[in-house]
């Protein structure tokens, strides 16, 4: 039986086809919840719909499914749940922890998009909802992965968006009231969520809501360092050949590429890769290049 000390989760936004690094993710959240005999858990985090595009989500579960990475519960929607965020939303106005704000982008291009206090030329009939950052709010925790951080929320990020003026949620919002509603132990996501997490622990504690445990995963770059974008053509991974992609992420994740050699379809790839996955072997650091990745030894 699952062990309800762990469960982890992959949270896909539908922007896209599923690609390399999303694989990576979804994999070694997978493996990290199983080695720890948990459950594991899919959520669509479609709140931006400008951001969407049409069919992403089926296509991504349906991936998802071709790689046998099957979750333990039914996927839920972001975009089904806005129930949710407005009533932490609305905690959040009551205690006075969040505001109406009517800056606009230009309004704050002085202070580089940082947001101290509302400097509103004028009045919008949809003001953004932004949470107060009070001054010295310095957050830290330790990663499982990269290790201790920290980050000045209050000067790097500033007071931050949970309602944009649109009246789209904002994902960070969005994250902290699923991961604990859904009763996330432990997140395993890409580094490039590293920088927002401060903000996800700074809103669990104001929300008086868990502070689940962090992973972050190396991102995966090219072999000259740069960052491998969702568009590159390279990376959308072909549900039709699961198991070079499989492995490929294997690897990237630091374990013994011997361990998958006899594997001929993804249920026996990926039984073997839960015997032997070792998550201490997983890279330490924010890239793994894409190139080792691939290489053979
Ligand atoms: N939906 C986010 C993304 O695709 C990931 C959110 C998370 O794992 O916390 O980048």
């Amino acid at each position: 039986a699952a062990s309800p000390a762990y469960r982890g989760r992959f949270a896909p936004s539908p922007t896209g086809d599923l690609h390399f690094g999303s694989l990576l993710a979804a994999l070694g959240s997978w493996l990290l919840a199983r080695h720890a005999n948990g459950s594991w858990l899919v959520r669509i985090e479609d709140v931006d719909p400008p951001r969407e595009v049409a069919g992403a989500s089926r296509r991504q579960l349906e991936a998802l499914t071709a790689f046998g990475l099957v979750p333990d519960e039914p996927v839920v929607r972001q975009s089904e749940r806005g129930a949710l965020y407005e009533a932490a939303l609305q905690r959040l106005l009551a205690t006075g922890h969040a505001f109406e704000c009517h800056c606009s982008r230009s309004d704050l291009a002085a202070t580089g998009g940082v947001h101290r206090r509302c400097v509103a030329a004028r009045r919008r009939p949809d003001p953004a909802i932004r949470l107060r950052v009070p001054d010295g709010t310095v957050v830290a925790f330790d990663d499982g992965l990269q290790g201790p951080q920290q980050q000045d929320v209050a000067t790097e990020v500033g007071d931050f968006v949970l309602r944009r003026a649109e009246g789209y949620w904002a994902y960070q919002l969005a994250v902290v009231v699923d991961d604990a509603a859904q009763g996330i132990t432990d997140v395993v996501r890409g580094a490039d969520l590293l920088d927002s997490t401060p903000r996800q622990v700074f809103l669990q504690r104001v929300l008086g809501l868990p502070v689940p445990r962090h992973a972050h995963l190396p991102l995966v770059v090219d072999a000259a360092g740069r960052k491998l974008s969702k568009s590159d053509a390279a990376l959308p991974v072909d549900p039709a050949t699961p198991l070079p992609a499989l492995q490929a992420a294997w690897r990237a994740l630091g374990q013994d590429e011997a361990a998958l050699a006899q594997a001929r379809d993804v249920a026996a790839l990926l039984h073997a890769a839960r015997a032997a996955f070792d998550p201490a072997r997983i890279p330490r650091g924010q890239h793994v290049a894409l190139a080792a990745a691939h290489n053979r030894g």
